[in-house]
C-alpha cells in the first residue's frame, strides 16, 4: 500500500519532469498510481501535466471507475483501469505522445528495442496496439488483449503507454521508449544500422531475468 499523500507528490513531480522533457505537450497526456488493491490516483482531464497541484488529483476506485475524491478524470481511464485490474503487479501507468514514438505509431511501426543493450534491458519488447477512439471501451480492450508480458506499448496513430512497479519506473520507461524510437527514426536508411546479435541479446534476457 502507498500512502495517498506521496503518491500524488510523485506524480505532481513527474509530470513537470515529463513536461519539461517535452514527453508531454500542451494539456495532453494522463499518469496515474495505485494506492492499495481498491483505489489509485490518477491525473484530471483538461489541465496541463507540468502545472498540477495536489488538489487537481482524483482518487477513484479501481473495480467500478467510482470517483470518491476529486473532479473529472482523465478522459483516458479507461484503459489505465483495465491496467490495474488485469494485471496486479502494475503500480503505475504513463500515456502521452512524444514526437518520435508517435511519428513510429502512424507510420504502423512499433519500436525496435534490440537496437542497444538498455532498449532491451529497460523495454524487452514493445507491444503495438490496433487504433481506436481515444477514451473509448474499445481501446481499454485492444490493450487487455495485448497488454500480458508488455511493459511498453505503441498506439497506432496516437502515442504511448509505458507501466511499471511505481510513477519513477513508468516514466523512466517512457523516456528509454522515446529515445529508441528516435535512435530508429534518425537511423532509418542507414543500411550500416547493425542491431545486437541474436547471442547478444541471449545473454541481455538472462541478465534481465535474473534480476541483473
Ligand atoms: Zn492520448
Amino acid at each position: 500500500m502507498k500512502i495517498e499523500g506521496e503518491l500524488r507528490k510523485e506524480i505532481i513531480d513527474n509530470g513537470r519532469e515529463l513536461y519539461a522533457m517535452h514527453l508531454m505537450t500542451g494539456i495532453g497526456g494522463n499518469i496515474s498510481g495505485r494506492i492499495d488493491d481498491d483505489a489509485i490516483i490518477i491525473t484530471p482531464s483538461g489541465v496541463c501535466k507540468g502545472r498540477m497541484r495536489a488538489y487537481d488529483l482524483i482518487r477513484m476506485l479501481i473495480e467500478t471507475g467510482e470517483v470518491t475524491a476529486g473532479g473529472k478524470p482523465s478522459m483516458e481511464t479507461p484503459f489505465h483501469l483495465a491496467f490495474y485490474r488485469r494485471r496486479k503487479d502494475v503500480g503505475a501507468v504513463v500515456h502521452c505522445h512524444p514526437l518520435f514514438c508517435t511519428l513510429l505509431s502512424v507510420t504502423g511501426e512499433t519500436v525496435r528495442t534490440d537496437l542497444t543493450p538498455e532498449g532491451l534491458m529497460v523495454l524487452k519488447d514493445v507491444s503495438f496496439i490496433p487504433y481506436a477512439t481515444p477514451g473509448s471501451e474499445q481501446l481499454a480492450k485492444n490493450l487487455s488483449e495485448g497488454m500480458i508480458g508488455h511493459d511498453a506499448f505503441i498506439l497506432e496513430n496516437h502515442g504511448a503507454i509505458t507501466i511499471g512497479k511505481d510513477v519513477a519506473d513508468a516514466c523512466h520507461k517512457m523516456e528509454t521508449l522515446e529515445f529508441m524510437a528516435e535512435l530508429q527514426v534518425r537511423a532509418r536508411g542507414n543500411d550500416r544500422l547493425k542491431p545486437l546479435s541474436a547471442e547478444e541479446k541471449g545473454r541481455i534476457m538472462t541478465l534481465v531475468n535474473n534480476g541483473k
